[in-house]
């Protein structure tokens, strides 16, 4: 029954029996890794496999093609990682001809993929590679002609690398394409096509997508064999076990997500919170932290021995305890009744595992609450949960400094008018009545208020000082991954240096026309947008990806023509610019949705890109600072006149 919500289906055959067995088998030992990786996982603390992980790996591993419905946040990556490591195994690596190449949207994700292989692999010895624009090819080219067994690529900078012949996909066994909806929305949908027809016809192919939108099924058919698709069910409502409880969701950078909760729980002052976090490493991180906020806490993972476990449960029964920090497995089976709150420190990684958690709380007739934290790549994981449980999560903003001292005076009011109430104060009417003869009765009650309210809130200002990203609602993040950009600018990630992808020989059918004045240069349009003309004759250069086909409504970013501005870049197909290039550019170093930008028009010399007015002086400010193919370029409004 774990399996509700990822389910593989595939053409019968006879190992298909043994696949449905190992879909609900429970450890990670039982999907059927090796040692190493077994020790690696214990290691970062990981207790279970993922409801995506436990359907994906066993296909994975047996070497056969995959289609993947999963977002951010569901542990896609060790899906695919844990059983493309596992089948490189101990294998040399080869100058230049990498084993497994995955395909990435942005150069963040290239990073955080191949961390996450890196990471897995330790026992192994795998090389990996992370390659992307704005890095120096010269470092890439060392590392590649070193040997690289895996290989995680933007897919311009994988082009450029293939126009060189510093990559060479003729012995790749696997490729993956990661976030396949981004990266078509990112125009890359051509780069696609050609980086696939540089791999050899046998490969593995695996493509992971947060959406199955139509462009992503003709990918797959097109490029998938027979495979196992693992797909999130859609009719599966737990609306009738749905606990009553009220729902709130932080958009918090991962980064801050420490704060922010010490903050949320200062303010909801919770009798007992259960705090689910994804491994033991975080449970104990976590744990640590919050004793610091001065609350009594207590650890709870599968690391621990019985007897620890039975120890802190009886404290947590015998109302010892402010907060319980717990991974899933630990906490399975865990009913407390005074249990006020269930806090998800990451957003979990199904639909029902968030039901089951939240079941813990609003038990006898009391009323519970759930917060969950959510880093803004998440947000499609908690849309997901909305849309099975058919209840809506109030999305609030972390509170600031101010009214968490505000909360905390209130409490200590409160504590101040029950202690009136109940009376017993004999004993202290005589300091008082001392004091009163040389102060004000007004300054004597304030001065003990004081010292009643730093005793017990005890204050931590080096916490509650941390400036937290104001991140209301997920509007303009529909690009989720500009938001994992602003938690890295925001760890002191430095300046963002925007490289476009070089030009591949069979680079599309794009038809320029000279930039002479008065003449219209190809036009293109983006995938989503609404209200834009369509490619021109020059024909569309987006291949079967960002242009034409969906159409659709610009989810929520509709564009008025009248607000549209036309911005002048001097940089054109004799630079060997293509949409994808100025759609990236824009997109990573402006940090603008890509789904706003309008029409696209590529001439010899120069480029005219529609923008919605509120981004143009971000999107000229920023690509005035960076790099277009190696150069800077001039960008401006467009006034018509052209040199
Ligand atoms: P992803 O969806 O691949 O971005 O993964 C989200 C997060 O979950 C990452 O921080 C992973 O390290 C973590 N993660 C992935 N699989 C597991 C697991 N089985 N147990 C605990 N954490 C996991």
């Amino acid at each position: 029954m774990k399996e509700k919500h990822a389910a593989v289906e595939s053409a019968p055959k006879k190992s298909e029996e043994k696949k449905s067995q190992d879909k609900s088998a429970g450890s990670f030992a039982d999907l059927g890794l090796g040692k190493e990786l077994l020790a690696e996982l214990a290691a970062l603390g990981y207790e279970e496999p993922t409801p995506i992980q436990r359907a994906a790996i066993p296909p994975l591993m047996e070497g056969r093609d995959l289609l993947g419905q999963a977002a951010t946040g569901t542990g896609k990556t060790a899906a695919f990682a844990l059983p493309l490591l596992q089948r490189i195994g101990r294998a040399k690596a080869v100058a230049y001809k990498p084993n497994v190449l995955v395909l990435v949207p942005t150069r963040e994700l290239a990073v955080q993929v191949s961390e996450a292989f890196h990471k897995y692999s330790k026992g192994l010895g795998t090389s990996v590679v992370p390659i992307y624009g704005g890095q120096e090819f010269r470092r890439q080219i060392v590392a590649l002609h070193r040997g690289a067994h895996v290989v995680v690529a933007t897919p311009g900078r994988a082009l450029d690398h293939l126009r060189r012949e510093t990559l060479d996909l003729s012995a790749l066994q696997t490729v993956v394409l990661d976030e396949g909806d981004e990266m078509l929305d990112m125009g890359f949908a051509e780069d696609l096509e050609l980086i696939l027809e540089a791999t050899p016809e046998g490969r593995q192919t695996c493509l992971f997508s947060a959406t199955l939108p139509p462009r992503i099924a003709s990918i797959a058919e097109r490029h998938l064999k027979n495979p196992a698709r693992i797909l999130i069910p859609r009719d599966k409502s737990n609306k009738g076990s749905m606990p009553k409880v009220r729902q709130t969701a932080y958009i918090v950078p991962r980064a801050h997500k420490t704060a922010a909760l010490g903050r949320v729980l200062d303010l909801e002052s919770p009798t007992l919170a259960l705090i689910f976090c994804r491994t033991r490493i975080d449970v104990d991180e976590l744990a640590d932290r919050l004793v610091g906020r001065g609350y009594r806490v207590e650890s709870l993972h599968g690391g621990m021995s019985q007897i620890e476990r039975d120890r802190v449960m009886k404290k947590a029964r015998g109302e010892m305890l402010d907060l319980l920090v717990a991974t899933d497995v630990a906490a399975r089976g865990i009913d407390i009744d005074h249990l006020s709150h269930v806090v998800n420190f990451d957003v979990p990684a199904s639909p029902e595992s968030y039901v089951h958690r939240i079941g813990r709380t609003g038990r006898a007739g009391r009323e519970g609450v759930a917060i969950t934290l959510v880093d803004p790549r998440e947000h499609r994981l908690l849309r997901n949960i909305e849309f099975l449980t058919k209840q809506k999560i109030a999305i609030s903003t972390v509170p600031t400094p101010i009214d968490v001292k505000a909360r905390r005076l209130d409490l200590t009011k409160g504590a101040i008018r029950e202690l009136i109430q109940a009376g017993g104060q004999d004993g202290f009417r005589v300091v008082v009545e001392t004091l009163a003869a040389e102060f004000d009765l007004m300054d004597i009650a304030a001065a003990a208020v004081r010292m009643a309210h730093e005793a017990s809130a005890g204050e931590n200002p080096s916490e509650d000082d941390t400036h937290i990203p104001t991140i209301e609602s997920f509007s303009r993040s529909k690009y989720g991954s500009s938001d994992a950009r602003e938690e890295s600018a925001a760890r002191g990630g430095g300046s963002r240096h925007y490289e476009s992808k070089g030009k591949f020989e069979k680079r599309g059918t794009f038809a320029a026309k000279g930039n002479k004045p008065g003449a219209t240069p190809g036009a293109w349009t983006p995938g989503q947008g609404a209200g834009v003309k369509s490619g021109s004759s020059g024909g569309s250069a987006s291949g079967g990806g960002g242009g034409g086909g969906s159409g659709g409504g610009g989810e929520g970013h509709g564009r008025n023509a009248q607000d549209m501005v036309r911005v002048y870049i001097a940089a054109g197909t004799r630079m060997g610019i293509r949409p994808a290039d100025l759609v990236g550019a824009i997109a990573n170093e402006a940090d603008v949705n890509p789904r706003g930008i309008g029409d696209i028009e590529i001439g010899e010399a120069f480029s005219i890109v529609e923008l919605p007015e509120c981004d143009v002086e971000r999107v000229i400010t920023a690509l005035r600072r960076t790099t277009l193919r190696g150069r800077k370029v001039k960008v401006h409004r467009d006034t018509g006149v052209r040199q």
